[in-house]
């Protein structure tokens, strides 16, 4: 096999682990309200997959579980979510493991536009 054919297969790899990583998750908060130890199982397996393939998880999917119990994230059920203004985070506490992930976001600045409408 030559080693471009073999740099396409990895990335095709990448790509399907990428696209089950998201059904997972998808599946995860399903199951959620009825049974809340496969979601977490499913969080696992998604983890598996982004470390055995290499995949990073899309910036959507990163508040959606814990990294460090791999439990999933139900705003006050699983984890607490407060915002701070300065600097501009997303504070998450997971309330099973207590970690807290700190996710910055950009303000939308009000003259940057032009056309503010608020
Ligand atoms: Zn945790």
């Amino acid at each position: 096999m030559s080693r471009r054919a073999i740099q396409e297969r990895k990335a095709e790899h990448k790509r399907i682990a990428a696209e089950r990583m998201e059904h997972l998750l998808e599946l995860a908060e399903e199951i959620f309200g009825r049974r809340p130890e496969l979601a977490d199982r499913y969080v696992q397996l998604a983890w598996r997959l982004a470390t055995r393939y290499n995949v990073r998880f899309p910036p959507h999917l990163k508040r959606k579980f814990c990294r460090r119990c791999k439990s999933f994230w139900v705003p006050s059920v699983t984890c607490r979510v407060r915002t701070c203004p300065h600097p501009p985070r997303v504070i998450i506490t997971c309330l099973r493991c207590g970690k807290i992930t700190r996710l910055p976001y950009k303000q939308k600045r009000a003259r940057a536009s032009g056309n503010n409408v608020n």
